[in-house]
């Protein structure tokens, strides 16, 4: 104990030992240690996985000047560096010769190579102790991101709703919930362990990157510790009101890099970072050094948010650069259904509203009924498509927005009689479950009505003005 305040709350530097190294110097995980005055949850934080995203420790510092250990409620273990043996070398990986060089890909395994030592003393001396974790993540030098992601596929319900709640409290506007338990980065992740094998809610902060404008970098170090402050006011460990306001998922993400190496003009810069971009847009250009050619244009696949920038810089082909994010549908319907616009800006706000009118929120008259009087049928040519399995938006999800596309571009009228469950999941290969969640949440918002016992059905306009929108959106 470095330091102590009788009766009250103190704090100490713990330094764990892994190993020895070569040299004979200790190999150690440093944890910063804030004990509350009064009794309350754990929270860890933990940084630097990746040696090279270094914006994290120097937020931490801000973090723990800006903690009170009098006033806090609980625990607070930070670790700024979980790497200190790539941070040395200013890399995001171990640069040995081991099957596991990357730590954050290194935990809960059956391997024995030196970061999964590093992760092991993190399990055993940081995360089991904890009751959440805040995993930092960055841009390595000449990259940035401002995003926080959490797993939406843990097994466990309560710790995928718990990891949203603190996702949404750490106040950024965009929020990325993934399959990253499951798909990327994957179980042997941080936070996918923490999550799944020890059911402890995680959220992973991508809030930063290093080689930008001092005063730029400074931004992204207070969104960090207002974010980690948020949690911990979420958490019940400090006093203070929410800053949670209104928050946009985003979901399937696009690496947006060149393929071949050159040097990136960066078109949107970090003033653009989370910025709109339509399909097609320039991102950034590629020219070569050697001609001073322009070689490549680097444009966004999709209607997405600018998710990374890149600084201007030589980049080795598939090298980072940039990385957008597609817009999560079921958050732009919830804003748009809801009329919860409060943080968006007016141009934001049209966007949306346009989006909305596209799916559904306006819709034109239509024909009723067949021609022989009987109901009719949907047109069963809607129903041939395929489902993007990889995609971080579930399944349900993607047949929900699909069928109110449908609707908004008439491709289904009022009147139509949908697919049975049986029918439906049949055809598109999926659990009927899966089918009559999707049909749920579009009868409780109004796109779809079922006569008791009887077929579901498209409704009319006029059936779903006077409705409330159901908790579809997120
Ligand atoms: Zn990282």
């Amino acid at each position: 104990m470095s330091e102590t305040t009788i009766g009250t709350g103190f704090r100490e530097v713990r330094r764990i030992p892994v190993t020895t190294d070569l040299d004979g110097s200790t190999i150690e995980v440093t944890v910063n240690v804030v004990t509350g005055a009064r009794p309350g949850p754990t929270l860890a934080v933990v940084s630097g996985l990746h040696g090279s995203e270094w914006l994290a420790p120097v937020a931490n510092l801000e973090l723990l000047e800006a903690v009170d250990e009098d006033q806090l409620a609980g625990t607070l273990l930070v670790v700024p560096v979980a790497n200190p043996i790539a941070f040395a070398t200013g890399t995001r990986n171990i640069r040995d010769e081991s099957d596991s060089p990357d730590l954050n890909r290194s935990f809960g395994g059956a391997q024995t190579w030196l970061a999964d030592q590093l992760a092991k003393t993190i399990v055993s001396d940081v995360l089991e102790n904890a009751d959440a974790v805040i995993d930092f993540h960055c841009g390595p030098w000449g990259a940035a991101m401002n995003v926080v992601g959490c797993a939406n596929d843990y097994s466990n319900d309560t710790v995928n709703e718990k990891s949203m709640a603190m996702a949404k409290a750490f106040g950024r506007p965009h929020v990325r919930p993934s399959r990253l338990a499951t798909v990327f980065p994957g179980p042997k992740s941080m936070i996918g362990y923490a999550g799944e094998v020890l059911g402890i809610p995680a959220i992973v902060s991508e809030v930063g990157g290093v080689g930008f404008d001092p005063d730029v970098e400074a931004t992204w170090k207070a969104q960090n510790v207002d974010g980690v402050l948020g949690v911990m006011a979420h958490l019940g460990m400090v006093d203070r009101s929410s800053s949670e306001g209104d928050v946009t998922l985003v979901g399937k993400s696009h690496r947006v890099n060149p393929t071949k190496g050159g040097m990136i003009e960066p078109i949107l810069g970090a003033d653009h970072l989370m910025a709109e971009v339509s399909e097609g847009d320039l991102l950034g250009r590629v020219w070569d050094p050697f001609t001073f050619e322009y070689i490549e244009d680097l444009r966004s696949p999709a209607e997405c948010v600018v998710g990374m920038v890149p600084t201007s810089q030589p980049a080795r082909p598939c090298d980072w650069a940039y990385l957008v994010v597609e817009f999560d549908l079921a958050s732009v319907w919830g804003a748009i259904t809801t009329g919860n616009f409060a943080l968006l800006d007016p141009d934001r706000r049209s966007s949306l509203k346009a989006r909305g009118n596209q799916m559904g929120v306006s819709l034109a008259t239509s024909p009723t009924g067949s021609e022989n009087g009987g109901p009719r049928e949907a047109d069963p040519a809607v129903f041939d498509l395929k489902l993007d399995r990889q995609s971080s938006i579930p399944a349900y999800q993607q047949l929900k927005f699909h069928i109110i596309h449908a609707v908004s571009t008439q491709r289904l009228f009022p009147g139509d009689v949908m697919p049975s469950v049986r029918e439906a999941s049949e055809k598109l290969g999926l659990a009927p479950a899966t089918v009559q969640r999707t049909y749920g949440e579009l009868k409780q918002e109004g796109i779809l009505a079922s006569k008791p016992g009887h077929y579901v059905y498209v409704t009319d306009v006029a059936d779903r003005a006077d409705r409330q929108p159901g908790p579809g959106g997120q």
